[in-house]
This record gives structure tokens, C-alpha cells and sequence, in this order.
């Protein structure tokens, strides 16, 4: 830990700036302790006690009038993630796709914030929107769209994506919405999407002024995929009320419990209705990345745009989301603002300024993080990342079983729902438990209703979770639950 000097006359903070030996010293000292918790993070209780005012304190601890030596700052910092966080990196988190970030994310995180690159104008970083646009480019293609019409652009995260998927379908339908807003439309624009489906497609009609009442939440069937007939029975019944059916969007692995809708039949109902399809596939996308399980969100490519995340299963730090899409035109048609004051040097060139392209303007170097991550692992390194990660889902829910505990959801991605058979007449019973292992210090777990079951729920979010840690986790549970 960082000995906090009575007097730092080591360090001079001239001209908002550290004189390039201490700053060296920074450097060297910070990445120790970053390597440190690497190494470490297993060595600390998964979750923290939660008591507001002793986090408070701890952040008021020092002052901010006055500067505190840099040791005394990171060092206080380092403490306080430490000791207040959920630790995300740590083998035993099962939790809600934050996996542990993998070091080529952390480098790019690093690099971006020396180089800063800005991303609104092409001519200020040309590189950067370069390796952007390849990244888009080859991931389209690996979910299957042809190379020339793939567009995209990386967002804040999945709920921005899924955002902008609703901004598109709402230009393409309604070439009046982006200057006149929702006034200038004379039906209800709605949106279809499962009842397992994320709630940030609930904020996005919101924001985007068409109202959280255009949310049409379609039933699901016994494994929370969304059905096919139910869907095109609420559509019916919209066309009948006079509104506008806009988009339908299939989830590609629910955040809940992993379950892929079955996109073939939505796809059919979006194309006959008109409706702009989307794929919300912020965390079960990257099957696609995987020779070997790609089937399984098998129609991908018939959807008009993509949400993935690659803060998610591939391992890179927060926020990396990404969205995709088949029709180059829209993201400009949704977007395209000129200003006076922007950098015009490239305008003889077949350039695209990512301003003009998505919901962002002055933004960072989100795709580096990617770019980094394909350059040092490959498209290789991936699959073989999504492959493991899926057979350790399966040997969970084998341990699991074997444990005597049944296995409420059915998803070949690495997502176990379960608990005990009385868990479905005790519907306080997961959370006691849940409770319990969240106490021990030992495992982060959840709890989800699953087909009306409070089920507990255990996602493979960490590359460093292993056959040995799942063993670890059925034991802790057999444990816990023992001692009652
Ligand atoms: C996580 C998630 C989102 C939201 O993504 P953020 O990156 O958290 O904004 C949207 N859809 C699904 C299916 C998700 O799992």
C-alpha cells in the first residue's frame, strides 16, 4: 500500500502537469499495483458489505481543496476499489456478463487516454476511424452479412445500440420523424419485443419520444423464447387500433437466462408486416466469433441491425458496444448534421465522419479495445475464449445436477437457472440463499424467475473461470446451504 509522505516534495505539479520523472514514478508504481490486483483479485472477497455511510466517509476521507501527494490519491483510490466494489475479475463471479477485462482492453484503455484521439472527424484521427471501421467490417461478416453492406458504429454499450436500431427503424419508416419528431407521424409507432427481452429497448422508446406505452411485450414460451404467433397476433391487433408496427426485436441470448428467440419464424413475420428487424445481441453475438457453436444464433443475418457488446463475453473493459447493420445508408440518414465549425480537410475524400454517423459526437477510442484484442489473441483467440467458456457452462450444469439440484432454464450459452424442486412453492427460498453465498464472501450469484420459478443464476462471465472453480461453486452451495 502507498505510504502517504508528510511532506512530498518529490513531486512538483507545475502548470497542471507532473515533471516527466515523477510522472515515470507514477507510472511504475501504479502499474505494480494494478498487477497486483490482477494477480490477487481471488485473494479478496467476491462482494463487499454495503454501508452507505462508511463509503462516504471513506470517499470524503481527502480534501479536494488543496492537492494531496499523488500516492496519497491513488493509493486512497486503489483502497477504496478494493474494498467497495464487487470484484468482477475474481473467478467466483458469476454474474451478470462484466467479465474479467483482458489485458490487450486494458492496454488499448491505456493508450487511448495518452493519444486521445478524436473521433468525431475522420481527418483529426485517421487511423483510429480506420481500425474502427475494419473491426465492423469483419465482425459483420462473421455474423454473416456481405462485406459490402456492412455499417456500423461502436456505442457506450448495448443500450445505446439498441437506441440507435430504434432511431433507424423509426427513419426508415417514417422519412418525416428526424426533422418533424413524433408529431409530424398521424398513427402510434409500436415496437415488438419478448417479455424476457433488456429494458433498455423500454427506455429507448421513451427518449425517443414515441413512449414506453408503444412497447408491445410479446409472451414467451415454456424456454423464454419469444412466440412466433403471439407476436403476429399483437401486430394484427395494432394494424386494427390504427398504429404503426415498427420493429420487432429477437433477442439472441436474454440476460435473464440466456434463451435464444428463434429469429427464422420473426424474421418472416418482420418482412411480411414491413417491420425493421432487430437482433439484441449485446451478449450471445459472439457465438458467432466460434466455428464450432455458430449455429446456434444461426439467422442472424436477416436481421436489419445487430447489438453487440464487447464488454460482455469477449472480455474487453467497459463500455464497448457495438451496432451493426446490413443498410449502409441509414446511420447517416438518422444522423447527418452539418456544422459550420467541423473540420473539413477531408472533403474530397469518400470519408464518413463518425459524427454524422451515430448518436455521439466527440467521443474515444472505444475500437481500440477490439483492434488491440484481435491483433494480439485473433479471431482465434476468441473462438477458442467462447468454446471454453460454453463446455464450462455445461460442466456446471452437470455438477450441478449431480448435486441433486435442478436446472430451471434450458440455453446452450453458459447461463444455469436452478435450485431445489421446493423452490417453486417457496418463492423467497433463492433469495435466502442467494443472501447467503453473497455473505460467505465466496461467490457472487442471482436471482431470476425463470418460468415463474425465483431460480438462482450463474453465468461463466470470467475467461479465468475453470472446471476447478465450478467445482468450487457447487461445493460452496452444498455448504451454505448445509449450515442452514
Ligand atoms: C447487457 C444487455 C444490454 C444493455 O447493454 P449495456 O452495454 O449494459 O448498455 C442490452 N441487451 C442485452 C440482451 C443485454 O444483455
Amino acid at each position: 500500500m502507498y505510504i502517504v509522505p508528510a511532506e512530498s516534495t518529490r513531486f512538483s505539479m507545475t502548470n497542471f502537469d507532473f515533471d516527466p520523472d515523477a510522472r515515470s514514478d507514477i507510472w511504475n508504481r501504479l502499474i505494480e499495483e494494478l498487477e497486483d490486483y490482477s494477480k490477487q483479485a481471488e485473494a479478496l472477497p467476491v462482494s463487499p458489505t454495503l454501508d452507505q455511510q462508511e463509503i462516504q466517509q471513506f470517499v470524503n476521507r481527502l480534501p479536494f481543496e488543496t492537492p494531496v501527494s499523488p500516492d496519497a490519491a491513488l493509493g486512497h483510490v486503489i483502497e477504496g476499489l478494493k474494498k467497495y466494489a464487487v470484484h468482477t475479475p475474481h473467478p467466483q463471479y458469476y454474474g451478470l456478463f462484466n467479465p474479467r477485462p483482458a489485458f490487450p482492453g486494458i492496454l488499448a484503455d491505456t493508450i487511448t487516454a495518452v493519444y486521445n484521439p478524436q473521433m468525431a472527424a475522420w481527418s483529426h484521427a485517421p487511423f483510429a476511424v480506420e481500425a474502427e471501421n475494419r473491426v465492423i467490417r469483419e465482425l459483420g461478416v462473421k455474423f454473416g452479412y456481405p462485406e459490402p453492406t456492412v455499417d456500423g458504429t461502436f456505442t457506450s454499450g448495448g443500450a445505446e445500440a439498441n437506441q440507435t436500431a430504434l432511431l433507424c427503424a423509426l427513419n426508415r419508416k417514417f422519412p418525416e420523424y428526424a426533422v418533424g419528431g413524433v408529431r409530424r407521424i398521424d398513427k402510434k409507432p409500436v415496437l415488438y419485443v419478448s417479455a424476457e427481452s433488456h429494458h433498455s429497448l423500454i427506455k429507448a422508446a421513451g427518449t425517443a419520444g414515441i413512449g414506453r406505452d408503444a412497447v408491445r411485450t410479446i409472451e414467451v414460451g415454456p424456454h423464454q423464447q419469444m412466440k412466433p404467433d403471439a407476436l403476429r397476433a399483437q401486430i394484427e391487433a395494432d394494424l386494427a387500433e390504427n398504429c404503426a408496427p415498427v420493429m420487432v426485436t429477437a433477442t439472441m441470448g436474454t440476460t435473464g437466462t440466456g434463451a435464444i428467440d428463434n429469429i427464422g419464424p420473426i424474421a418472416e413475420i418482420a418482412e411480411e408486416y414491413g417491420l425493421w428487424l432487430h437482433a439484441d445481441a449485446a451478449y450471445g453475438g459472439a457465438v458467432a466469433l466460434s466455428g464450432k457453436y455458430r449455429g446456434l444464433i444461426d439467422g442472424i443475418h436477416l436481421a436489419d441491425s445487430i447489438t453487440f457488446d464487447a464488454h460482455k463475453w469477449i472480455s474487453v473493459p467497459m463500455g464497448a458496444g457495438i451496432f451493426l447493420t446490413r443498410h449502409p445508408d441509414i446511420l447517416s440518414r438518422t444522423f447527418r448534421i452539418t456544422a459550420d465549425y467541423m473540420p473539413k480537410e477531408a472533403g474530397g475524400m469518400q470519408v464518413t465522419d463518425p459524427y454524422t454517423h451515430s448518436l455521439q459526437w466527440s467521443r474515444r477510442f472505444t475500437g481500440l479495445k477490439v483492434y488491440l484484442t484481435l491483433l494480439m489473441f485473433g479471431w482465434e483467440g476468441l473462438d477458442e475464449l467462447i468454446g471454453r467458456q460454453i463446455e464450462t457452462g455445461n460442466r456446471l450444469r452437470r455438477e450441478l445436477e449431480g448435486a441433486g439440484w435442478t436446472i430451471f432454464n434450458k440455453t446452450p450459452l453458459p447461463i444455469v437457472c436452478f435450485g431445489r424442486e421446493y423452490y417453486r412453492e417457496q418463492p423467497g427460498a433463492a433469495m435466502e440463499m442467494c443472501n447467503k453465498v453473497l455473505e460467505s464472501g465466496r461467490a457472487w450469484i442471482s436471482v431470476y424467475k425463470t418460468g415463474g420459478v425465483n431460480a438462482l443464476r450463474a453465468c461463466i462471465t470470467n475467461y479465468a473461470t475453470d472446471a476447478e472453480s465450478v467445482a468450487g461453486l457447487v461445493e460452496t452451495l452444498g455448504e451454505v446451504e448445509k449450515r442452514g
